[in-house]
């Protein structure tokens, strides 16, 4: 197993978000804290900030092209915002159908490998 040395902070969510995609009774999302790539917090807390609900993101950690997951209702106004779709998906999670996430304007900090 490969163990990544990844950099992450625990965001709080903002309390009228609807938490998807996580673990609540999890110790670590109780509080409504998640854990965001640190190339990304910045940037996601921004979306948040303009009303923009985001539903996962990844960095790509310097090996693949990151992604900003949003609610459906959101997808409009992050094209309005300039946002380019994320359209790395294996088939298995949807392939090039999937219309879901952009890609982030923050740059990547992780080291490679
Ligand atoms: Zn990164």
């Amino acid at each position: 197993m490969i163990i990544m040395n990844r950099k992450t902070e625990l965001v709080k969510v903002p309390s009228n978000f609807l938490i998807k995609n996580v673990i609540i009774d999890d110790d670590i999302y109780k509080e409504g804290f998640i854990e965001i790539d640190r190339c990304l917090v910045d940037e996601i807390k921004k979306l948040w900030w303009i009303g923009i609900h985001t539903t996962g993101c990844c960095c790509g950690h310097n090996e693949n092209v990151g992604f900003i997951q949003v609610e459906r209702t959101d997808l409009q106004k992050m094209l309005d915002f300039g946002y380019e779709w994320y359209h790395d998906y294996s088939n298995d999670l949807g392939g090039n159908n999937r219309y879901d996430a952009f890609i982030p304007k923050s740059k990547c900090h992780c080291e490679k490998g």
